[in-house]
């Protein structure tokens, strides 16, 4: 095994294959605290790639509650058991990651799951911790608490779907990272879908090959954002590029909010896949619960959230504004400005949208509003 970096972990750790960056990596931001769980981009994505016969169990994306809820079932109760302590001292991981867990004769700590465990894919949903008496309101902090986590493939940086594979049928882009399955290759021996610690690969029984997100690729190659962002109702998504902590720029959103301001986290980062898909973190769960699931460092994400400065607030407001890849940003006072590479200046949003009050009469038309009191 080759000895590689893996900045999330803050460490070098054990991986099949030599570091070997692509040249722009594809990564994206989802703010969990917008997410309605509408799965508005669920169908963007079923209905774009996934309507075939053999895929209707498929979610290439899906949005699901936690913590009761899981796509496939426990998908990440089942491997945290297995992989035993998760320690983390000082931003470094002290425990195993599934590469180093891996039994002999396998490469990478995993399971496959059974067909049952795909059966029912809202279990859990809007179940929260905890009992709601009858007639009870809601308290603040949150005693019962649960929240929306929206999932894609991760176009990990260290796949374990492409580790796994023995007929080296899976491969990571060197212009963009995006993981793809050469589905001319593919033998369908599901090696992918037991290693993948996310479950994002699934096996289609009627083509005999493995399938997966593709990150919209066609689309993403034009500069445009995948389906499921550009669909999302709740504007929680953001695509981009992520540079390595040591090149992040702060005219680069996605390296602004990840590697700058610390405030979008990534999925498991213990697993060791450096996945490139991040989140903001909810406001209002347990910071145990939420350490576990994003890695260290979540509070002080979520007291950056809350205490947005002008900066933080305005580029939060660019997210789901237009269909195009916002390579650079800047704040020229209360605008913000999304810019293409060179610097020309793709759209501008206000921080704050004006509030317009209506009065209840109105005089030109001589009516009464209803909407008014
Ligand atoms: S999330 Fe899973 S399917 Fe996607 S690149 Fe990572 S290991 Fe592969
Ligand atoms: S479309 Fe957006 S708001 Fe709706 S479930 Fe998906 S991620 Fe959440």
């Amino acid at each position: 095994m080759a000895r590689v970096h893996n900045w999330q972990i803050g460490r070098e750790m054990s991986y099949w294959y030599p570091e070997s960056r692509p040249s722009r990596q594809f990564a994206a931001i989802f703010d969990i605290n917008k997410c309605i769980a509408c799965q508005t981009c669920t169908l963007a994505c079923k209905t774009t790639w996934t309507s075939g016969r053999g895929q209707e169990y498929m979610l290439w994306n899906n949005v699901e509650s936690k913590p009761y809820g899981f796509y496939p079932l426990a998908w990440d109760l089942k491997l945290l058991k297995e992989l035993g302590p998760q320690e983390w001292k000082e931003g470094t991981y002290e425990g195993r990651t599934i590469f180093e867990a891996a039994r002999p004769g396998e490469r990478a700590l995993g399971w496959r799951p059974d067909d049952i465990d795909y059966a029912n894919p809202n279990v859990g949903e809007d179940d929260c911790v905890g009992q709601v008496e009858n007639g009870a309101g809601l308290e603040v902090p949150h005693l019962n608490w649960f929240f929306y986590l929206a999932r894609i493939c991760n176009h990990c940086t260290y796949p374990a779907c492409l580790a796994s594979c023995p007929r080296g049928s899976i491969y990571k882009r060197p212009e963009d990272g995006i993981v793809l399955v050469d589905q001319g290759r593919c033998r369908g021996y599901q090696e992918c879908v037991k290693a993948c610690p996310y479950k994002k690969v699934f096996f289609n029984p009627m083509t005999g090959t493995s399938e997966k997100c593709i990150a919209c690729f066609p689309k993403f190659e034009q500069g445009l954002q995948p389906q499921c962002f550009v669909n999302c109702i709740g504007k929680i998504r953001m695509a981009g590029w992520i540079s390595p902590p040591d090149k992040a720029r702060p005219d680069n959103p996605i390296d602004y909010l990840v590697h700058i301001k610390k405030i979008a986290k990534p999925l498991f980062p213990q697993f060791g896949l450096e996945p490139n898909v991040y989140y903001i973190p909810p406001i209002h769960a347990p910071s145990s619960f939420l350490n576990q699931m994003f890695g260290p460092g979540t509070e002080a994400a979520i007291k950056a959230y809350r205490n947005a400065d002008d900066d933080l607030a305005g580029l939060l407001a660019l997210f789901g504004c237009t269909e195009k890849v916002m390579p650079r940003w800047k704040r020229q006072g209360d605008m913000v400005i999304a810019m293409e590479e060179n610097g020309s200046e793709m759209l501008r949003v206000p921080m704050r949208e004006p509030v317009h009050i209506r009065p209840a009469f109105d005089i030109r038309h001589g009516v009464t509003r209803t909407n008014c009191p």
